[in-house]
């Protein structure tokens, strides 16, 4: 446009000066009294020489030719003014452009393009825009981009250019031929740095497939991940070993010490995590307290174990979170393909099952998935489902079995053990239900009913004249770490009126060792209530003799196993005697559970065991029989 006018300016000069010399060489021929060409006898009819006619058309053209002056002269300002102003935009504009001619020398660049590639325009103009290339470029490339220009007169893509100090960036370039597109005159080239836009597309693309917390590859990844390990495998022959890893307990770190401390144990356990993988193997956090780890290249199983051993030790090391040392273990399923499936659906849903069983085996260990593996999860998912609807439907009931106190054989205490009446298996044993209620938190409405109601019964009892002595009732670790537990213990007391010293709670050995500093507040809220407490399956877990020293307890129960053993296994008997022994020495009573015929009977009598419990004596009965077995007992101990 600016073009344009300027030649329309410089035109209409032209046709100004030609005029004024017309007028001028008209003028000057009527002066100096010549006669008019014959072209132009209209402008003199009476062939007359007149000087007022010549002198006024001067005069005229005069005025007409100053005008288009001053016309023309105020047009060309303005182009002027518009070339100046176009000139600065391109000047002034932000991102860098480029003017060539048609053989690609470089006729302008802007002050951005200097700025971007870090040489003058001095240096610039005269070259052509080869100077940048990156090397980036196949020469397919550069031919495509000159195919474009010549069939559309543009071209638009991302291009690598290399700056003066040798440094490559990627730009969106666009070119745009100026002129008739077959015989450009010009091209204009815009470069927009895209590389903010890249970097934030690599933050949300980073974001989209990690885990905020850990940093590590997330849910989302675990696609990626599994192709391009799958594809190795089937490509290589070899096996791929998926590895699910459920941390155990870490509820209750949650629970305890809050999410602060949670969060900081996952990103310690994911630390060590990284720390340990080697080549081949991917960790993923699936979200929660649940990882996984896809390990390439396995020929032979061996060195799965070797890994996942290694990855156990790594998450049962002590950790330090806010002042607290946290013990924290993992359960662990692997599945393998080929062998456990094709896809990874089926290879993470072989892998959770086989983490479940490991779960259900007492955590803290790993298993491989197999068939009959795959039968027992689905039984125990079923189970899952089944239990909820057995607290509401009123399926749960209570048996008791006594316990007898040595030589004098009296009855002094009943233990209440939970049962599950269902509708159509029959009756289920809790060492098949108690760890799934554990697992799906079902255990504190249930640990609260089997309170309840057995301190309902010892009431009764007390009521119908009846003494048992203490009623005792097992406590899930679960239950007990609540904060609430020993207030949740008085209110139950208060509602059923029993007596608190009536109440004997067993709490496992593992339970109050773990986090023992915790117990030992909550084990003396129940004392000062009065309550009994007896540590259950002693000998079964590792003790703290300094904690057991600290705990405010009653009795120490030795675990069924030792007692089994008794006869045959001198080691059993040993151990037995030096429970008993360190029960005496921090002042504590004991009880024998599991005691099955007389042999037993006399073994513990000899070692000055009080109290004993077993099938010998009583299986646990249901409460209307309770008195009925009792004095059956009685009176076979009396015969005796
Ligand atoms: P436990 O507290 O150690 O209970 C003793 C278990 O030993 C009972 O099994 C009892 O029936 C069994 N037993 C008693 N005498 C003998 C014997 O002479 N020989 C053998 N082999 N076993 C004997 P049960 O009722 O199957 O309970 C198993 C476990 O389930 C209990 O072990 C306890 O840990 C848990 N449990 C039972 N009821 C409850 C409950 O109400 N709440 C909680 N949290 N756990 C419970
Ligand atoms: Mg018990
Ligand atoms: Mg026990």
């Amino acid at each position: 446009m600016v073009h344009n006018q300027a030649v329309k300016g410089r035109k209409f000069l032209l046709f100004s000066l030609g005029a004024i010399a017309l007028v001028w060489s008209v003028t000057g021929y009527a002066l100096l009294g010549e006669p008019l060409p014959e072209v132009l006898p209209s402008l003199n009819p009476g062939g007359e020489r007149s000087v007022a006619l010549p002198v006024f058309f001067a005069g005229l053209f005069s005025i007409l030719a100053l005008a288009a002056i001053v016309l023309v002269r105020r047009a060309l300002r303005q182009a002027e003014a518009q070339l100046d102003l176009h000139r600065q935009l391109v000047a002034h504009t932000s991102e860098p452009i480029m003017i060539t001619d048609a053989t690609q020398r470089i006729l302008a660049v802007n002050g951005a393009f200097e700025l971007a590639t870090g040489y003058s325009a001095a240096e610039l103009i005269g070259q052509t825009p080869s100077l940048l290339n990156s090397g980036r470029h196949s020469p397919a490339f550069f031919q495509a981009m000159k195919q474009s220009l010549l069939g559309s007169g543009a071209w638009e893509g991302e291009i690598w250019n290399r700056a003066k100090n040798g440094e490559i960036s990627p730009r969106q370039l666009r070119i745009k031929a100026l002129g008739d597109i077959r015989r450009p005159s010009h091209y204009v080239a815009l470069f927009t740095d895209t590389r903010a836009q890249k970097a934030q597309e690599a933050r949300i693309e980073y974001l989209a497939h990690h885990d905020p917390l850990t940093g590590l590859p997330n849910r989302v990844a675990l696609g990626s991940h599994f192709d391009a390990a799958l594809d190795s495998a089937r490509r290589q022959g070899s096996r791929l070993g998926v590895v699910v890893i459920d941390l155990d307990n870490f509820k209750t770190v949650n629970d305890s010490l809050g999410h602060h401390a949670g969060d900081l144990l996952l990103c310690e356990i994911a630390r060590r995590l990284q720390h340990i993988l080697v080549d081949g193997e991917h960790l993923i956090r699936l979200g929660g307290d649940e990882f996984v780890l896809l390990v390439e290249n396995i020929h032979q199983v061996e060195a799965v174990i070797v890994r996942v051993q290694a990855i156990m030790r790594t998450i049962s090391a002590v950790c330090e979170v806010d002042g607290h040392q946290l013990h924290t273990s993992p359960s662990i399923g692997i599945s393998f393909f080929p062998e456990d499936g094709e896809c990874p659906e089926t290879l993470m849903r072989n892998a959770d099952t086989a983490m479940y069983y490991a779960k259900s085996n007492g955590r803290n260990n790993y298993q491989f998935f197999a068939a009959p593996m795959n039968v027992a999860a689905t039984k125990r998912l079923h189970l899952e489902s089944e239990l909820w609807q057995a607290l509401s439907d009123n399926q749960l009931l209570l048996h008791y079995q006594p316990q007898i106190e040595l030589p004098s054989g009296r009855i002094v205490g009943v233990e209440a053990l939970v049962r599950w009446q269902h509708p159509q298996r029959g009756m289920i044993s809790p060492v098949d239900f108690i760890p799934v209620a554990e697992e799906t938190g079902l255990i504190l409405p249930l640990g609260h009913w089997v309170l309840l109601t057995a301190c309902r019964q010892a009431r009764a009892w007390l009521d119908q004249g009846v003494d048992l002595g203490e009623i005792a009732v097992n406590i899930s670790a679960q239950q007990f770490k609540q904060p609430e537990f020993a207030k949740s213990v008085h209110s139950v007391l208060v509602e059923t009126g029993l007596p608190a010293e009536r109440l004997e709670l067993e709490i496992t050995e593992s339970t109050v060792m773990n986090g023992a500093d915790s117990s030992v507040s909550t084990l003396l809220e129940l004392k000062a209530m009065g309550v009994k407490l007896a540590i259950d399956d002693f000998g079964t877990g590792y003790s703290s003799l300094s904690y057991l020293r600290r705990f405010p307890l009653d009795r120490l129960k030795i675990d069924r196993t030792f007692v089994a053993d008794l006869e045959s296994d001198a080691d059993a008997a040993s151990l037995v005697g030096s429970i008993i022994a360190l029960g005496r020495s921090l002042g504590l009573r004991l009880v024998a559970e599991g005691v099955e015929n007389s042999a037993q009977v006399d073994s513990l009598r000899s070692m000055d065991c009080e109290r004993v419990q077993g099938f010998h004596f009583c299986r646990p009965v249901p409460a209307e029989d309770v008195v009925a077995a009792c004095e059956n007992l009685r009176q076979t101990v009396k015969s005796a």
